[in-house]
């Protein structure tokens, strides 16, 4: 398994209770927890890849005691992990003997401006919370991804994450106008600014996102909001491989523009085992195909009619022989049934037993190359290998996630992922592509970091850590080697 868990960080009694306490008089004691049943469901992440530990859960309930709380590890050299939604994939919430500072008691939603286009919003609201208050207001919070109901903001932006709606909208850098962050010292950085154009020096929120917790702890965030969609039309396409889809995509994107809103990809093993192991999921296309594509386009102009649109590129690739079928939703239900087959995908795999799994990028030309050269590899490399590669082609983040052969242990599979690793991450630098498109670094990657990133690139984050946090003390031994 890449990067295992670390030796459990141990603090001496006397210090721990006396921060504690300290802690305690502050926040209450009833949000200071020790008990092993209550610690438990935070210590377990996702994919059971780790498992954490900690002597306490604390949990502040303003930006205030946030600040209190890391102020007062600082003074006691105590180290802490800031903890969202625990959906993380790369294991970066676990705490392995450090304190576990958790945001969720930070739910206002503090300002939502519809002419600013704005919503500012507290690290501990979570995604599908945020969605809702945009959609009352009219708007828009385009940010979309299947642990939407339990990841938080804060979490997001700590993750920088991606999901469905990157071609049209991009991450969770690009949405981010200011950040609100509690840094290693406890000085609070008061940076909510909701302005388009700021240039007044470094652009420090930057380095915040995607940081997974190593610099600080962000305690709020002003997000973009986009006018509410009024139409839309959704499409699922069969055809006979990725350099397909990616003819597919082109031709979408050059009739529909900035309307053309999402693309995910997923192969023939994919959607058999979303149909087989998730109940109410439905074949929506009659025959079999090597892959498919799930095309979304919205507008907020009534006057588009994005299904003749659609009805048209269909109509054309039809003739060239580059799809083979094709459905449009006639209902939102429709729509919702057809996203169903793809957002099933992550949990369908759990059934089918080990897997072993890769969330790269690439420039989106060189997706489809990507895809058949690793394929190829693989499954040259272990036989009976069930390769399920899947994702958001338009944006150039492709999950390639190995399914076990069937029969084969499941630990001897998993055990054999850094060859895998090998495989698939050096053709992804060949191409110019990244070992982590949206999940992280986190413990899960960190050393495949270092073979990678640019060594300068590596030592200008270090010096950023250093400077930032010279203790060392938010979210040790995570994203980067002996830190
Ligand atoms: P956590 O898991 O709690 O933490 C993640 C990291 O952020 C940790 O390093 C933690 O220390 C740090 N952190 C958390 N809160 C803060 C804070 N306030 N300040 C500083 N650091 C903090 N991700 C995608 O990008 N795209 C997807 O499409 C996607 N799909 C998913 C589907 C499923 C079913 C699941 C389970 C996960 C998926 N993810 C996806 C991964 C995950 O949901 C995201 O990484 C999410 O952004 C994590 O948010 P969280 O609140 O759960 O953070």
């Amino acid at each position: 398994m890449p990067s295992p868990a670390p030796e459990p960080i141990h603090i001496e009694a006397e210090r721990l209770s006396g921060l504690l306490d300290t802690i305690a008089a502050r926040i209450g004691r009833a949000h200071v927890v020790t008990d092993p049943a209550n610690l438990a469901p935070h210590l377990i992440e996702g994919r059971g890849l780790y498992r954490g530990a900690t002597p306490a859960l604390v949990r502040p309930g303003s930006t205030e005691e946030v600040a209190f709380a890391v102020a007062a590890c600082a003074a006691a050299g105590v180290p802490f992990v800031p903890q969202g939604g625990n959906t993380g994939l790369v294991g970066g919430q676990m705490p392995f003997g450090a304190l576990l500072i958790s945001l969720s008691r930070l739910t206002r939603i503090r300002d939502l401006d519809p002419t600013d286009l704005t919503v500012t919003v507290e690290a501990g609201v979570t995604l599908a919370g945020v969605q809702e208050a945009a959609r009352e207001a009219g708007c828009l919070f385009p940010l979309s991804i299947a642990a939407e109901g339990s990841c938080q903001i804060g979490g997001n932006l700590s993750t920088n994450a991606g999901g469905t709606a990157v071609l049209r909208y991009g991450n969770m850098r690009e949405l981010a106008l200011g950040l609100e962050v509690v840094l290693p010292d406890g000085r609070v950085w008061h940076g909510l600014s909701r302005l388009r154009k700021d240039n007044t020096g470094y652009d420090l929120k930057d380095l915040f996102i995607g940081a997974e917790g190593t610099l600080g702890i962000i305690t709020a965030a002003v997000l973009r909001l986009f006018p509410a969609p009024r139409q839309r039309a959704t499409a699922l396409v069969g055809l006979d491989g990725p350099h397909a889809a990616l003819r597919l995509f082109r031709r979408l994107r050059a009739v529909a523009g900035d309307a053309l809103t999402g693309f995910e990809i997923m192969p023939r093993f994919g959607m058999e085992m979303v149909l087989k192991h998730m109940p109410g999921t439905v074949r929506a296309l009659k025959g079999d195909h090597a892959f498919y594509v799930l095309a979304e386009l919205t507008s907020t102009r009534d006057e588009d009619d994005l299904a003749a649109m659609v009805l048209a590129v269909l109509a054309d690739a039809f003739e060239a022989a580059e799809v083979e079928d094709a459905v449009i939703a006639a209902s939102e239900a429709q729509a919702g049934a057809l996203w169903r087959l793809r957002e099933d995908l992550s949990d369908a795999q759990k059934f089918e037993g080990g897997s072993i799994k890769h969330d790269v990028s690439v420039p989106v030309s060189k997706v489809a190359d990507f895809i058949v050269e690793a394929t190829r590899r693989c499954e040259a490399h272990m036989g009976g290998l069930r390769v399920c590669a899947f994702g958001h082609m338009g944006d150039g983040n492709v999950h390639f996630n190995l399914s076990q052969p069937v029969g084969m242990d499941k630990q001897a599979f998993i055990d054999t992922w850094e060859e895998f690793n090998r495989i698939v991450h050096d053709l992804v630098a060949a191409l110019g592509g990244s070992i982590s498109a949206e999940h992280g670094i986190g413990l899960l990657k960190k050393e495949e970091l270092t073979l990678y990133k640019d060594p300068v690139a590596l030592d200008v984050m270090a010096a950023v850590k250093a400077a930032l946090d010279p203790q060392g003390l938010a979210n040790p031994g995570k994203v980067l080697m002996g830190r």
